[in-house]
């Protein structure tokens, strides 16, 4: 029975990445006329999809096996394996497949929505399609998980087990350690220089080489992957040697590549590390959106941005752009991506200002959801709290509520997992250079192996058989707390801004 359960679950996943096959072409290359064919797709796969999820047979089965020898005496990946499989499925057989289909049919159309009104800085064409998904999201949260509260059981599928007032405990510190540093930097007389990084030209012809030699360097497997253009970066995995990345490309700014590739390489890292013996079983499968995003974010800012991997890349960088950095050393480029300034942008952000970014929509969506604030509202309430955290005002919607995809895609409760994987980032990060003492050494030499072959043990190989908590706890020897993000943002911007 248990070998017939996970051939069910995986013939589910192999449909589900088909959905994603969907999404990939959707933001890379869709013609935009072909959107309203794309939404019936979309939401007739959605359909069978769910149908298959929640095949009575199936329901059966777990049934059957939550109660036999199996759920307590199997092995560890099958036991979690039979406890998420049917967490799933019943969370899922709560939800009517018309809800299900409406929810797909609507994502796609607000996303267009979107598109438009963002270009156009008009509110009024995306609120009554946001009105519409912050409904039928408050109708999910209360079908799927009723015994929980509305955001927490949105959350709960982006990071299970997490809970709004934990998180709010844990960002709270981490606001007010963060607004103060931004006020700190922006009022010191020592101001770092970007200028090597941000006005000399990189050719785009000479940056595709650059950035796809670092992905390989830190361990992304093309033969498993591949890097394409787009306007909004991601990661998406369409199946076990499959996974795709992709970069937006600014001649003026080296930095948009390079930190967007180590960001977006380091979600494909776990991906790629995942067992392939497992695939389409929650062994197989990553753990949260925050564990996810913990992986990125550590190749991109913990490892990207240290000046023991600037010693390793800036040969690298100055043989690929040599009438921009022909000269340059590792003091004046480290320098340069070092510069915190607020800005209205959360995707263009530094890495100190980003936490408010999102924190701030964590609170805005949660009222949202919770009934605390109208969707007609959104605008007002955005822009008066961006003032309030960055003492600046939007100039219009376009640079305000309208920037983000999340919420016309029905993305409600993905937000916080940004900051949570800051703050698991930084712990793990912190826990690597306890547990080997020459990372630097490492780093400066172009060798990446000892850190991803920790990160592959200690989080990539327990797919979801822990939630983050847990795991974090498990990997760093401590529970999870933002103290170490904290300290890591005020050492190394302090030491930047001469504080
Ligand atoms: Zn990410």
């Amino acid at each position: 029975m248990f070998a017939e359960a996970c051939g069910h679950a995986r013939r589910v996943a192999v449909l589900a990445s088909v959905e994603a096959v969907l999404g990939w072409d959707e933001q890379t290359m869709l013609p935009r006329a072909a959107a309203g064919h794309r939404a019936d797709q979309a939401a007739a796969l959605a359909a069978i999809v769910h149908r298959l999820r929640t095949d009575a047979a199936q329901g059966e089965r777990l049934h059957g096996l939550a109660a036999g020898p199996l759920a307590t005496g199997g092995s560890p990946e099958q036991q979690a394996t039979i406890r998420l499989l049917r967490r799933d499925f019943e969370k899922q057989a709560r939800l009517p497949p018309r809800l299900v289909e409406e929810l797909a049919r609507t994502g796609v159309g607000a996303q267009q929505a979107w598109v438009a009104a963002r270009a156009g800085s008009s509110w009024k064409m995306l609120e009554p399609w946001l009105d519409r998904m912050f409904a039928l999201k408050r109708e999910q949260a209360d079908c799927q998980r009723p015994d929980l509260d509305r955001y927490d059981s949105l959350m709960d599928d982006y990071e299970p087990g997490a809970r709004w007032r934990d998180v709010v405990g844990r960002f709270e510190p981490l606001r007010a350690a963060i607004v103060p540093l931004v006020q700190a930097c922006r009022e010191s007389s020592t101001q770092p220089d970007d200028r090597i990084l941000t006005s000399a030209t990189y050719p785009i012809d000479a940056q595709r080489p650059f950035v796809r030699d670092v992905a390989v360097r830190i361990g992304f497997d093309f033969d498993r992957g591949r890097l394409d253009t787009t306007a909004h970066p991601f990661c998406t995995t369409l199946g076990p040697d499959d996974c795709r990345i992709t970069t937006r490309w600014n001649e003026r700014s080296l930095p948009t590549a390079l930190y967007g590739v180590l960001h977006e390489a380091g979600h494909g890292l776990y991906e790629q590390g995942l067992r392939r013996d497992w695939y389409g079983l929650p062994p197989g499968e990553t753990a949260s959106l925050g564990i996810h995003e913990s992986q990125s974010r550590l190749w991109e800012n913990m490892v990207g941005r240290s000046t023991s991997f600037w010693e390793w890349c800036l040969p690298l960088a100055r043989a690929a752009f040599p009438a921009a950095l022909g000269d340059a050393d590792v003091a004046t480029v480290h320098e340069a991506l070092m510069v915190v300034r607020p800005s209205f942008i959360r995707v263009e952000a530094d890495e100190v200002t980003y936490n408010l970014h999102v924190m701030m929509r964590f609170d805005l969506e949660r009222a949202v959801v919770q009934g605390d604030l109208a969707v007609a509202d959104l605008p007002a309430a955005w822009n008066d709290r961006f003032e309030k955290d960055f003492g600046m005002r939007p100039p219009d919607d376009a640079h305000g509520v309208l920037q983000d995809i999340h919420w016309s895609a029905g993305l409600v409760g993905y937000f916080p997992t940004y900051t949570l994987g800051n703050i698991y980032a930084a712990q793990l990060m912190a826990a690597a250079r306890r547990r080997f003492s020459g990372l630097d050494d490492d780093f400066a030499a172009g060798r990446f192996q000892a850190l991803l072959a920790w990160l592959r043990e200690e989080v990539h190989a327990a797919g979801r058989m822990l939630e983050s908590d847990p795991l974090v706890e498990r990997a760093t020897g401590s529970p999870v707390q933002a103290d170490w993000l904290v300290q890591s943002l005020w050492e190394r911007y302090g030491a930047a801004y001469g504080l």
